[in-house]
């Protein structure tokens, strides 16, 4: 005999957490099924642990600043064992957390791997469920390019995993986790490499952010090679690593460690979705409808295994708002994709919501307005290390709707979220304007933008 709920969520992430936690709420019998630890990703080997690592590395600019502030310092140097114990404590108590959190809150924790048998039962280690609602959340894992040698390399998932600091870095990939992994080693003293196959950094971005980020790298003392495709990697007999790319002739040697960060893929291939209608694209990502729902009544599928954002407050709100509609009389409630704020933990970090220039310009030509500023903070007025904020704001037609809004510099992480309130309420460049700045701050110039 299956046992039934009215709702199962497979993986304890991100998104199978929120979506069960709602349902528990209007009083739904609940499971969560998870293979490995409860929190997901973002938890156990992405958002959390690495912003604690980016801590660290803003800890490292700030004391090199700190002379230009009357302070002498004597750096006795940096214990990376210690800040990662720390961090994984820190996670832990989190894992923890989660199981009397799930405990407390009437929903099922079920270990192990789930499959699907057909449209309406899973299995887990042996046993049968069936639920009226499975929702679908077993995340992404790293890619892991096949070439040779590939596995000499880590990926993220092996970067937190690192008990010792690696001196000479190799860092393959151009997107978030590249710049966050790069920016963070170089500033805690890692000599670091990045191994670009275009020219730019964060491909989908604002021109401005790619460009800025780029400057601010290199003047970091980030190594950054582009137009390099790496095809092979191979250990020389001193153990260190050399990457070679055939089409311009190129090798880089004498590498400590290597990390791929390429993106990330769907985990949809082992879930016996053949056993089910459920569809997948090509790529593997699940196909559902506006309202999360797949192919299959009943299913549902949320988070990074479908072609959305993948970020943590995306698989949590998609979460919820299916719980609102299943459970809570909701009919009509679904994420409204668009208007996605982000944050790259880069260094200096990046902001960043809605249109760039150049899908701007793409869906509406002449009647885009753009408005920009850089400039050095007053953080750095006199400090020896030289960062600057640049800005931009995307309007579009007579009323100047502002349709993006892009930030690079110091403060940028937590200047965003009240501008994308703001943006998504439909703000115009008068609004901004009308707003009394808060002085003296960087983000004032968002407002008195010229
Ligand atoms: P996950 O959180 O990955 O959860 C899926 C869970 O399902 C996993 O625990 C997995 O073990 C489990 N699972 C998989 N298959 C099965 C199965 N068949 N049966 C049972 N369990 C299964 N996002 C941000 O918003 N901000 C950030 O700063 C940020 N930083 C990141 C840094 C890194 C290095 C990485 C890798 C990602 C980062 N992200 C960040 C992205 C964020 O972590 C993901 O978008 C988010 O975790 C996706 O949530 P999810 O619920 O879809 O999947
Ligand atoms: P991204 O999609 O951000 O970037 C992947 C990059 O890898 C692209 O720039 C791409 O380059 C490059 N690439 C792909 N294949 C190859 C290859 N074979 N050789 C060299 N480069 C290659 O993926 P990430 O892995 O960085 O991160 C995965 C996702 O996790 C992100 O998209 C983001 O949604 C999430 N994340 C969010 C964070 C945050 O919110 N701060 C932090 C970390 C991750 P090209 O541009 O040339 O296509």
């Amino acid at each position: 005999m299956a046992k039934t709920y009215d709702l199962i969520a497979i993986g304890g992430g991100s998104g199978g957490l929120s979506a069960a936690e709602r349902a528990a709420k209007y009083g739904a019998r609940t499971a969560v099924v998870e293979a490995g630890k409860l929190g997901g990703t973002c938890v156990n080997v992405g958002c959390v642990p690495k912003k604690i690592m980016w801590y660290g590395a803003s800890i490292a600019h700030t004391l090199h600043d700190a002379s230009a502030y009357g302070f002498s310092l004597r750096q006795e140097g940096f214990d990376w064992s210690q800040l990662v114990a720390e961090r994984n404590r820190y996670v832990a108590n989190i894992n923890t957390w989660y199981h009397t959190y799930l405990s407390d809150s009437n929903i099922d924790e079920i270990s192990g791997y789930a499959r699907f048998v057909d449209n309406h039962t899973l299995e887990v280690n042996g046993e049968r469920y069936r639920a009226k609602h499975i929702v679908i959340a077993p995340g992404s894992y790293p890619v892991v390019p096949d070439i040779q040698g590939a596995e000499l390399g880590i990926t993220s998932d092996g970067f937190f995993a690192l008990a010792e600091q690696p001196k000479r870095v190799a860092v393959v990939g151009s997107g978030y986790i590249a710049v966050e992994l790069a920016g963070m080693l170089n500033a805690v003293g890692s000599e670091v490499t990045m191994f670009l196959r275009s020219e730019h950094l964060l491909r989908r971005f604002d021109d401005m952010l790619r460009e800025s980020l780029m400057e601010e790298m290199l003047n970091d003392g980030v190594n950054i090679i582009s137009s390099s495709s790496i095809d092979r990697v191979e250990r020389a007999d001193d153990g260190t690593l050399s990457l070679f790319c055939a089409k311009s002739g190129q090798v880089q040697s004498g590498f400590d460690q290597l990390i791929w960060a390429i993106g990330r893929n769907p985990s949809s291939g082992d879930l016996g979705l053949e056993n089910t209608d459920v569809v997948c694209d090509a790529a593997g990502y699940i196909g559902v409808d506006a309202f999360q729902n797949t192919a299959v009544p009943g299913i549902y599928a949320l988070g990074d295994v479908t072609n959305a954002p993948q970020l943590t407050p995306v698989a949590i709100a998609a979460a919820r708002r299916l719980s609102d509609r299943l459970f809570g009389g909701m009919e009509d409630r679904h994420l409204d994709y668009s208007l996605v704020p982000s944050v790259v933990f880069s260094h200096p970090p990046i902001a960043t919501v809605g249109l760039t220039e150049a899908e701007a310009r793409a869906s509406h030509g002449e009647a885009v307005k753009v408005y920009q500023t850089r400039f050095t903070p007053m953080y750095h007025a006199f400090t020896e290390r030289q960062s600057k904020v640049a800005m931009k704001l995307v309007c579009v037609g007579a009323q100047e709707k502002v349709v993006g809004c892009h930030i690079i510099g110091f403060g940028a992480d937590e200047m965003l979220q009240g501008f994308a309130v703001a943006i998504r309420m439909g703000a115009t460049k008068q609004d901004f304007d009308d707003t009394i700045a808060i002085h003296p701050t960087g983000a004032e110039e968002l407002v008195t933008m010229r």
